[in-house]
This record gives C-alpha cells, structure tokens and sequence, in this order.
C-alpha cells in the first residue's frame, strides 16, 4: 500500500527508527484455513476493517481470499471502495453508514450493504434509480439482537421488511440477507440474542421475505456456538491470531500470532544503583545495572497503561518496561545481561526465525531454557484491555512487513509489471488483448496445443490476474483428467492424461519459500507438462529454459474507480477452493522465451485446434 511505501522511504532516508510490525501472512492463511474448516459448510467472510486490525488491508484481504474466505468484511462504503479498487471481486460487506455515506459509489462498485434504517433503503433504491448500469444491490437488513448499537429493533423491524421488499419488487435493491453481531456477554445472552435472531427472520418470512443467507457469528460463536454459524461467519480477531476468549489462548486454539511489533533497541547505558527511569521516577534501579531504550511508545500502540508491568523479548528472556511507557519510547532494565545496540526487541507476536512451524514461536531462536515472547492477550492483560486493541492500535510509524510467501510473489509480480511497463510487450514473442474470463479460458484451450512432454510455462501475474482460469482452459485443451482448480492448498496437483499419457502439473509457487522447495517436489519434467503460477525466480535453477505468459490488468483501470460491470460473485472455485482469478476487465498477456527453450512455444503452429480435442 502506497502508505506503506511512504514510510518505508522515510525508514530508507533515515528519518525514523526501525519500528516494525512484522506481518507473517503464513500464519494468517493458517488461521484463516483453521476457521473456514471449522465453519463449514458455512461460508467465512473474514473482516478486514480498522486497516484489517492494523494489520494492512489489502494484503490480509489477499491472504484471507487465498485461504479459504469467501467474502470480506470492512466497516464502512470508503474502505469497500478501496478493495474494488485493488481488484477484489468477491461480495464485500460494509455496514456502517452515516448520512452522508456514498450510497451511489456502494451501489455501482456491487458492495454487499448493511442496512438497519428505512432512510438508508430509500438512500439505496435512489442511488440504483440514479445509475442506468448498475445491478440492484445486495441489502443485509440487520436486527438488533441485543447489542443495542445499530440494527433495528423488534418494533422497527416489520417496517424495514416490508419497505425492503418493496423496493426488491421494483428491482431497486436486492433483498438478499438477514443479519445481525452478537454481544459476547455470556453464552446465556447469546444464545437469548439467537433466539432474538431467529424470531426476526421468522416475521420476516411471514412478511414474504426469502433470505439467500443468514449470518450472526463473529469469532467467538464462530468458534464456540455452532447453532449461530447459520450460512456464514464474520471471523475477526482469530483470524488475526487473538483469541477472542479469556480462558482459551489462541495456541490452544490452534491459532499462531500474525503480527510480530520489534524495534532494536536505540541506546544501552550502565547506571549505578538508586536512579530513577522515565517520567515520575516509578522505576529506581536496585543495582547498577543496563538499561535499554526501545524505541516505540504510545504513540505507536504501547499502551501507557502496561508502565511498569508489560514485557518484552530479547535474545531468549524477558524483561519488563522500567517506568512509565513514554509518547515514543520505553526502557528496560536489562540487569548484566549482554544487551547491545541494535539488538532486536520484540514487545508481542513470535520470536525472530519462528514461523516455519506453528507453535515454533516459544523458543526459535532463543535457544534452550528461552522464555516465550509475550503474546499481544498478554499485553492485553498487563493493560487491562483486549488484545484486539494491542494490534489495533499499533501506530501509523511502524512500518508493516509482509513476510510469508504472498510477499515474495508480490514482489516478483511487481518486477514483471514494472519490466512490461518499461518495455511494454518488448521481448514479447507474442501478445493477446483478453476481453474476459472466457476468453481467458479460451486462451488456455488454444493454447494447450502448443504444448508437449518437457514443456515448462511459468505464469506471472498479480492475484485475481487469470492465471487459474487460463490453467482451467490449457487442462481443458489437454483433455487431462480432474478438475483444474487453484493449487493454493496442495502446491501442486498431477492430472493425468489418458489419451496421451503427459500429465499436467500445476504447481503454485507462490506459497513455496524458495527454489529448494520446488525442487523438494520432484516434478518429472521431461515426461511432464508443467504450469508454475509465480514460478518466476525459481524455475531456473530446475529446468533449462521455459516460457513466461504475464497477465497484466491494462494501465489506470483499476485506480479510477470505475465500476467494473459484469464482476459479480465471480470468486468460486471448484472444490471449495477460492479463485479470484476472474478477469472482468481486459487482460494484456505476452508470451516471452526465458533461458534456453528447448522448444518455440510461441510458433503460432498449433498442431491442432486444441479445443476440438474436447
Ligand atoms: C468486528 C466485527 C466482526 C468480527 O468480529 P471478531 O470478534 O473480531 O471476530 C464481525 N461482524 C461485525 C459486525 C463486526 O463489527
């Protein structure tokens, strides 16, 4: 995020300290998968609001997609706007709107609105009334089930009904859910607030309303109450890593912290004993001792609150925050312990090299005898908070850093943009204009005829590009067998094929974390044909020479705002695996030769119209 981008400059140009929140997007598809499979067969929707917690939106937003979530939540009109303009596809919920919201803007981007009040029904139906093109939108009428923040109540909730069904009859709007967002009081009061819930869609059925989904719970009767999963789960926090409960931590849930705050530490200075530390002298040193600065305090999300008692990591032990937490820093009292500048301090989340293997946060790296790093429920618990505010409110100074496979194939999606945007289709051997996912699938088709036994194809091009869909056509023109779908949760898939006796390997390299891994799968490639998705920057240590097809969205279609007609609900895959990989819009895919290719893919010679082979 272009954000982002701004403050890792300024942590180039020197300007600030390096405060980071390391943003392990493993562990968030990890989580993510854990929920999605626990819900099922309800759909997850995961929440992205806050800047996804204050994790970074569009990139969770990605993950979460890639993980097995079918929807996305965020709190208000401007942020859906955001992720249809970063090119999400799939529905996107937004629920909190004042009077001044842009219901023009929700209605021609296809955003999924809450509605708790007539005024925003009429706000909606005029907003369709007002834009020739665009579909009715998909309304989320929402009962208030006792939280008694919005949602309607018992008395209003006829009324909305009705009026709602009215304008679905005049094809303004679309009535399309009940909904309504627990309290967590008790599991007394939730199961009251179901009941509640299930009264209203009752009279709402009286009425003549016919819901295509239902949906209640959050995390935490997304987790503990069954009954409330109804058609989807808003998962939040869990997907984040937080456990949303008190007496279950997310390790014993099965959940692995996303993000990880550290900063190094800034100055180490021996004082003798009896010195006071911070503002107010709380602290005195007992003996004489080290104290480390740290570099990050309330401003960046340290909460004041935790002075003197929350603790932070380093090299393998404890140490807890001498005084009072400053507006940007805090100091530890280290004792003898040979803490140096620029060691890495870390206040929550794993300690540095874990994140390979869940629960390999308590000690890699530190060594034996390690104490855990803090988690941010710890935190919330030395500042008598929840840990939803501990990731929340980590400040606009620390710069998040994706690590986790998703950055790695960012990155080499980037590369390839910005190469195609210095050279255009330069190099190309071939180029296509693509119009939409047929085409794309078409493209696939046609193209399988060019391909034999000991042909490697690497696929670039960013999330939601086309590449699956273009697979889908090549498996089809190959006449293989099984369903081509995203190969996100297998790395890679074999299909085989009876006619020829090639099978077709697909394998997605975007969750793998180096060529070593992909050597790790002892792809036969001579007797093969291979499509890599992200393959770039590690196929050539494998294979001599191989075509690269990137699939690129054309220049400044997506950063207008303009609505993308026709993209509506284009994110399913088969075999409950996600595939946003629907181009809507048109698509520029070139074809380059890269290292030795043994064989002219491009050569226009197909040795037969591959789509006949059907
Ligand atoms: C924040 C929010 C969620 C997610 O809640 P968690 O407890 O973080 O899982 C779901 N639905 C609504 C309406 C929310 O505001």
């Amino acid at each position: 995020m272009s954000e982002h981008i701004v403050k890792e400059d300024l942590l180039r140009s020197g300007d600030a300290p390096e405060r980071v929140a390391r943003i392990n997007l493993d562990a968030f598809r990890h989580n993510v998968r854990v929920l999605a499979g626990l819900a099922a067969p309800a759909e997850t929707m995961v929440a992205v609001k806050a800047d996804a917690y204050g994790h970074g939106m569009v990139e969770l937003a990605a993950a979460a997609l890639e993980a097995g979530a079918t929807a996305l939540a965020v709190l208000d009109i401007p942020a859906a706007l955001a992720l249809r303009e970063a090119g999400f596809t799939v529905p996107i919920f937004a629920w909190m709107h004042g009077p001044d919201a842009d219901f023009d803007g929700a209605v021609a981007a296809g955003i999924d609105i809450g509605v708790s009040a007539l005024w925003q029904l009429e706000r909606i139906a005029d907003a369709h009334g007002r834009l020739t093109d665009a579909e009715p939108a998909c309304v989320h009428l929402k009962i208030d089930t006792g939280l008694h923040r919005n949602g309607a109540t018992v008395e209003q909730w006829p009324g909305l009904v009705t009026r709602a069904l009215e304008l679905d009859a005049a094809g303004s709007l679309r009535l399309y859910a009940a909904w309504s967002h627990l309290a967590d009081a008790s599991p007394e009061h939730d199961r009251d607030a179901l009941d509640a819930f299930r009264a209203a869609v009752t009279v709402a059925e009286g009425l003549g309303a016919r819901f295509v989904k239902l949906h209640l719970a959050a995390s935490s009767a997304g987790i503990r109450m069954p009954e409330a999963r109804f058609d989807m789960v808003r998962f939040g926090i869990a997907a984040y890593g937080v456990s949303p409960f008190d007496d279950e931590t997310a390790e014993e849930l099965g959940l692995r912290p996303v993000m990880t705050l550290t900063a190094p530490v800034v100055s180490v200075k021996r004082v003798p004993a009896g010195h006071g530390v911070s503002y107010g002298f709380d602290y005195r040193t007992t003996r004489e001792t080290t104290l480390a600065l740290v570099p990050l305090g309330y401003a960046d999300g340290i909460p004041r609150a935790a002075s003197g008692r929350g603790e932070v990591w380093i090299g393998g032990t404890r140490y807890r925050v001498a005084g009072r937490v400053a507006m940007d820093q805090i100091v530890v009292d280290v004792g003898d312990a040979p803490v140096a500048l620029g060691d890495e301090v870390v206040v929550f989340g794993e300690a540095p090299g874990a994140g390979a293997g869940a629960g390999a946060a308590a000690d890699a790296g530190a060594g034996a005898g390690a104490s855990a790093v803090p988690t941010a429920e710890e935190w919330a618990g030395w500042a008598r908070t929840i840990g939803d505010e501990i990731v929340a409110r980590v400040g606009p100074r620390v710069v998040r850093q994706y690590v986790g496979d998703k950055a790695a194939g960012a990155e080499r999606a980037g590369e390839a943009e910005a190469e195609a945007d210095a050279e255009g289709d330069a190099g190309a051997v071939e180029s296509w204009v693509v119009a939409d996912p047929e085409a794309m699938h078409a493209l696939g088709v046609q193209f399988a005829g060019r391909l034999a036994a000991g042909d490697v194809l690497v696929l670039t091009g960013e999330l939601g590009a086309g590449k699956t869909t273009f697979t889908r056509g090549l498996g089809e023109g190959l006449g293989v067998r099984g369903a081509v779908t995203s190969p996100t949760f297998v790395l890679a898939r074999t299909h085989p094929n009876g006619a020829t006796g090639v099978p077709l390997v697909h394998v997605d390299a975007y969750r793998l974390g180096a060529a070593a891994e992909l050597e790790d799968l002892d792809i036969d490639f001579a007797h093969s044909i291979v499509v890599v998705e992200w393959g770039a920057g590690m196929i050539e240590n494998l294979v001599d020479g191989y075509s690269e097809l990137v699939i690129e969205r054309p220049r400044g279609d997506s950063g207008d705002g303009a609505v993308r007609a026709g993209d509506d609900g284009a994110a399913e895959g088969a075999g409950g695996e996600v595939d946003v990989d629907e181009p809507v819009e048109p698509r520029r895919v070139a074809l380059y030769r890269r290292g030795a290719a043994g064989r002219a893919l491009a050569s226009g010679e197909t040795a037969e119209p591959a789509g006949e082979r059907r």
